[in-house]
């Protein structure tokens, strides 16, 4: 069994191979600049601090790994609205996709893995780029910001998801699947969870132990702005742990408030909510018969505790 599967991914590798060598792909500078708002200011010195914490703590972008745009920044959801930023999903459900040549095999096929996964469980579809198309994600181990992060939403042209590839010390983006999800999760316009304004009705958050520069990483967003159609979900794989941004261990920065609930958020894969909400982000639930599709596979391949 282990055999035919080896070969079938070597085979894919391949084939994705032979994909990117008819296509010319762009310059990717080792320091990228991506647009952010004002008062999301990267500070080299506080990553550096930052650097036995949650990979997606280190770029030091608006809530640690979200490269943000301001007139996003000013709406931002938990999910991106369709009505107002209609522009941000991706056309025809297709992302078109490269990863980038620079990361080993090993590495490839945890973020190939992560890509098939949405594939299967939703009606999203990841396609290899046929060096044509203007808009494509280039997903690319940029060295600063170093760490996971991801746009939200497709900003237009050609658009890098960063994932740091392991090193020595840790495992950075790539440990397994669900580091490369949560990013392109953000790619397709998914926020991250305890960013709803109901939120504390069901998390504590603990501002005294949370490094100071880092508070506003907590903020929630007016019911104005925000709106989603599923429960609160703990399992979130668009959940912060309990300490990230932490100023020291044991000290938590979010804490839940329902008995019962001993976890917050994971990076294994996507919970029953997640799958369902990326499904209804791009109106996969909309047909009766892909409704029942979608909504079996996020019950029955969905993390729930
Ligand atoms: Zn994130």
């Amino acid at each position: 069994m282990c055999k035919v599967r080896c070969v079938l991914v070597i085979a894919v590798l391949l084939l994705n191979n032979v994909c990117i060598s008819r296509v010319v792909l762009p310059h990717v500078p080792d320091i990228m600049h991506p647009p952010i708002p004002e008062d999301a200011d990267i500070d080299a010195d506080l990553i550096d601090q930052l650097h036995d914490q949650d990979p997606e703590v280190r770029p030091g972008l608006f809530q640690g790994d979200m490269a943000m745009e301001n007139d996003i920044y000013k709406y931002w959801r938990i999910g991106l609205r369709k009505d107002i930023f209609p522009e941000k999903l991706w056309l025809n459900k297709t992302v078109p996709y490269v990863i980038s040549p620079l990361y080993d095999v090993t590495d490839y096929v945890t973020i190939y893995r992560a890509i098939r996964t949405i594939n299967f469980m939703t009606c999203v579809k990841f396609i290899p780029w046929n060096g044509k198309v203007s808009d494509y994600l280039l997903i690319w181990p940029i060295k600063y910001p170093a760490g996971c992060w991801s746009f939200v939403g497709r900003k237009g042209g050609s658009q890098i998801l960063s994932l740091q590839p392991p090193t020595d010390r840790s495992t950075n983006c790539l440990g397994n699947e669900g580091r490369a999800i949560h990013e392109l999760m953000h790619a397709l316009g998914i926020f991250h969870e305890h960013s709803r304004w109901d939120r504390d009705r069901y998390v504590k958050i603990h501002p005294e132990n949370i490094v100071p520069r880092y508070k506003s990483n907590f903020q929630k967003q007016s019911p104005e702005n925000t709106s989603f159609s599923f429960e609160y979900d703990f399992d979130s794989i668009m959940h912060y742990g309990k300490n990230y941004f932490s100023i020291g261990s044991g000290k938590p920065t979010i804490t839940p408030k329902v008995s019962g609930v001993k976890k917050l958020g994971q990076r294994k894969g996507m919970s029953v909510l997640d799958c369902l909400k990326l499904n209804d982000l791009y109106g996969c639930l909309d047909n009766p018969k892909t409704r029942r599709k979608y909504f079996s596979i996020c019950k029955f391949l969905g993390i729930s505790s």
